[in-house]
């Protein structure tokens, strides 16, 4: 099989995406549109040179760089119609990718500049799932998202932003995250708010383990109550590997993880980035999923990686030497990972992703 040939099949496969953020996925093309709506200077014109910038800077190793690629997504959807416009074309792009499930996070609090409340943005973006979803399977592309509402770690308005996440749980909104910056605004900042979801039974995930290490892990599962971990690639830190024997020693949080199979959303094509691994190869993804953790497998930021879960996949069978029963693994564990009840995993899994896996059943990637 060709290297194309096999991106073509990789493409068809069923997928399930848990940690995409939606103000790092936007179309160039709708970039460039938006902006010159709002009269927003973006560094190039052209939707192709954009899509270079964009991708340019956020390998570019300063964080400064690749931060101010978000002022620039984040600027441009500050209207009801513009984050309607986002979500409806995430959804319609990850159902051409193949995806099946997903979930789409993004921070209410980031586009507020134009006078719309937490309340409206949170409803904005869900009439664009539902616009996307609609669109989707008149292409004959069934897809399911849930909006996951996240806080940004510095701006302290978690137990606001927790609450406007509950208050949604049956309007769309299926979990709650905090991001930004890991180190230094870790879950202790505010352990009220960690109190609030859990007496309300309300899912969360936290990034962990991308910035800081296990430190940060330890408190997101422990003092957050984290039901995944956002990343959670530096668990390896807790990890012995001895080289030699080709044996793996687990610490005390590392057994934690595993022994209740915390889901890990880890993201390669980001995290070469970010210079958390240095090549897919090597990334931890791969050496965590053969100790048996529940990993997952995720895109991350579409836009500022030129990723998609069809990209990620193809990489690690080219690079890491994964086969079609690995890409099946993190799919069906992303599956019973979700933020949906266990009846609807079941069905997930054995009524969408199976059946599809069955078809090609035998073939060889
Ligand atoms: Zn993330």
């Amino acid at each position: 099989m060709t290297p194309t040939e096999l991106e073509a099949h990789i493409a068809e496969l069923p997928k399930v995406l848990l940690h995409d953020h939606l103000d790092g996925g936007l179309r160039p093309q709708t970039l460039v549109e938006l902006a010159a709506d709002v009269g927003h200077t973006l560094p190039a014109e052209d939707p192709e040179a954009l899509a270079d910038w964009f991708e340019e800077s956020a390998d570019s190793g300063s964080l400064v760089r690749y931060l101010e690629t978000f002022e620039h997504t984040i600027a441009v959807m500050q209207t009801a119609d513009a984050l309607r416009r986002v979500a409806r074309e995430a959804v319609l792009d990850l159902a051409a990718d193949g995806v099946v499930y997903a979930e789409q996070r993004w921070a209410p609090e980031q586009h507020l500049r134009r006078g719309l409340t937490l309340q409206q943005t949170v409803e904005a973006v869900q009439a664009g799932i539902e616009e996307g979803t609609a669109l989707a399977a008149e292409q004959g592309r069934d897809i399911r998202v849930g909006q996951l509402v996240t806080a940004m770690r510095h701006a302290d308005r978690w137990q606001e932003i927790a609450e406007l996440a509950v208050a949604n749980r049956e309007a769309g909104v299926v979990g709650f995250d905090i991001a930004g910056a890991e180190d230094g605004f870790p879950p202790s900042r505010h352990p009220e708010v960690w109190r609030y979801l859990a007496e309300n039974d309300f899912p969360t995930t936290i990034h962990a383990g991308e910035a800081a290490g296990t430190d940060s892990i330890r408190e997101a599962v422990h003092l957050g109550q984290a039901d995944r971990l956002g990343h959670g690639a530096r668990l390896v830190e807790d990890i012995a590997f001895d080289a030699g024997s080709g044996t793996a020693t687990l610490g005390r949080l590392a057994h934690w993880v595993r022994d209740h199979q915390i889901p890990l959303e880890l993201c390669p094509c980001s995290n070469l980035q970010t210079g958390l691994a240095p090549s897919i190869r090597e990334h931890q993804i791969t050496r965590l999923k053969e100790l048996d953790f529940a990993v997952t497998l995720n895109t991350d930021n579409r836009l500022m990686s030129r990723t998609s879960m069809t990209h990620e996949m193809t990489r690690l069978v080219h690079e890491a030497g994964w086969t079609v029963d690995d890409l099946a693994d993190v799919t069906i564990t992303a599956a019973w990972s979700a933020f949906i009840h266990h009846d609807e995993r079941r069905s997930l899994v054995d009524d969408v992703i199976l059946p599809r896996y069955q078809q090609i059943e035998g073939a060889r990637l």
